[in-house]
């Protein structure tokens, strides 16, 4: 291997954790080559000798780094509300972690062949869902939100048989701050391993939340902070209108990062009921109930933590992490407010604000007025009227807001252009990701996917030549659905 692949990987979930995970490797793949590469991310932490066919073999699996002991982590879950004490890593693998300023990322392949966790599934994936989670995760960052990140999708060579058929097969490789899940823990506590449970909580601890480490109470404090990171999450997604689909408790990070983009997409109309995914028959995950779905999977991660957290007293154990799971919706919603309040340009405090967001919620719902535009047309008052078939009540709510904006401390214009700042006009629209994902499924073009991720980068400034990108849906497209 060439001195450059010389990367200086550290390898502690291996090494600090014995007996967590399943050390393994990739598959040997046809033809590994790098379609999309994070020349920015890569850079950041030093992976650009990554970008080579050398390279490609790498982020594919059929090789190993020489500081690499590749592993695929064992976790359990809850799936739609049921509990599977054994997923693991089916078709991913940990290769180990890069160092940045003293904090630690994960370097993890997804597509990469079986493993011990497979069950019935292939190991592999495909270039459309690699894509998409590329395309998601590169969105979400630029609009602040924080998530896993793709470093690179590579096309194996492979043709993977899927619902519709054959398909490219492709790797994903991403960069986490960990893949430390709600369902890590539970693995742990379903098999009563309070030993082990207490070394990956103080494992955790060390990266996540490193000042609680030694503190006596310090399991009852990582979970006030994973309801505080989650609660956060919550409110960022439900400001930007992200609907993740799945949000099973194998799904949801201790770091507060996005994580495992499936059948994800962002709701083109306000609707509470918003649900894309083709598996979720009963609508568990839509995006209105995302809150409660989060406060639900924190639940669960208490439970798990309950022999840590008070290990001689199980009463108050639970009184202790019940408070916790109790106040979350509280917290959420001052996250979620404080949000909300910026997209329509509010800091001061004015008496009537409560009422002229809940009133502009009933407004928008049932409208079918493009969330993304309103938000970003909001200052303008007849591009605001022009998105409504009925206008007059979204006029006089218009009234109402630029009379509560005249009395805000700071200049009208200077408070639009805050706005601007945090209404995206670029979001991952779902006409214009499965246009690009299907170009990429049936001709191996990706020149849409990477106009699409490059505007997708800059979400809040307008960029030449970009306007389709700020359109809706087209009149009558059939719902959206998304499959994993
Ligand atoms: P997900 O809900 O997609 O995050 O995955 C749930 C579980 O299914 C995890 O244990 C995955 O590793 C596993 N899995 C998903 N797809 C496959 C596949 N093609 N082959 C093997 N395991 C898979
Ligand atoms: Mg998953
Ligand atoms: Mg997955």
């Amino acid at each position: 291997m060439t001195d450059a692949l010389n990367i200086p990987l550290e390898n502690s979930y291996a090494e600090d954790l014995p007996g967590f995970s399943v050390s393994w490797s990739g598959e040997m793949v046809p033809k590994p080559e790098i379609a999309l590469f994070n020349d920015a991310l890569a850079a950041e932490l030093g992976l650009e000798a990554l970008n080579s066919p050398e390279g490609a073999q790498i982020l594919t699996g059929a090789k190993t780094l020489p500081a690499s002991k590749p592993l695929a982590m064992a976790y359990a879950g809850h799936q739609f509300g049921n509990f599977s004490p054994q997923l693991g890593d089916g078709r991913a693998l940990l290769l180990g972690e890069v160092m940045k300023d003293g904090l630690r990322f994960d370097l993890h392949l997804k597509g990469s062949g079986k493993t011990p966790f497979s069950r019935r599934g292939d190991g592999k994936a495909v270039i459309g869902p690699v894509l998409r989670e590329y395309i998601m995760g590169e969105a979400m960052h630029a609009l602040g939100i924080p998530t896993t990140r793709a470093l690179a999708a590579c096309t194996t060579g492979e043709d993977i048989l899927r619902q519709n058929g054959r398909e490219p097969g492709a790797v994903l490789a991403r960069i986490a701050s960990s893949h430390i899940r709600v369902g890590t823990f539970q693995f742990f506590a379903a098999r009563q391993e309070v030993d082990r449970l207490k070394q990956l909580a103080d494992y955790t601890i060390a990266r996540h939340d490193p000042d609680l480490a030694g503190q006596e109470d310090r399991y009852l404090q990582l979970l006030i902070r994973v309801a505080d990171r989650q609660a956060k999450l919550m409110a960022q997604w439900m400001a930007v209108g992200f609907v993740h689909g799945v949000m099973n408790t194998d799904n949801m990070t201790i770091s507060g990062e996005t994580i495992d983009y499936g059948p994800c997409a962002f709701m083109d109309t306000y609707d509470p009921q918003t649900l894309f995914s083709s598996i979720d028959h009963a609508g568990r995950y839509a995006y209105g109930r995302q809150p409660l779905m989060a406060q639900w999977n924190l639940a669960r991660f208490a439970e798990s933590l309950l022999d840590l957290i008070a290990p001689d007293d199980a009463d108050k154990a639970i009184q202790l992490a019940g408070d916790v799971v109790n106040d979350f919706m509280g917290k959420h919603l001052r996250y979620w407010q404080d949000l909300i309040r910026a997209k329509i340009g509010l800091h001061g405090q004015g008496d009537d604000d409560q009422k002229l967001l809940s009133d502009l919620f009933q407004l928008l719902e049932g409208a079918d007025v493009d969330y993304t535009s309103f938000f970003r047309n909001l200052p303008d008052a007849e591009q605001t009227a022009a998105l409504f078939a009925e206008p007059s009540a979204i006029t006089a709510w218009h009234a109402r807001w630029q009379n509560r904006i005249a009395q805000e401390s700071r200049s009208t214009d200077a408070v639009f252009t805050t706005m601007n700042t945090v209404n995206p006009l670029y979001i991952p629209r779902n006409h214009m990701v499965e246009s690009a994902l299907q170009e990429a499924t049936d001709t191996g073009d990706l020149t849409q996917a990477r106009r699409l991720i490059d505007v997708l980068s800059n979400p809040f400034t307008e960029q030449h030549n970009a306007e389709t990108y700020t359109r809706p849906a087209p009149e009558n497209s059939a719902p959206y659905r998304t499959f994993c």
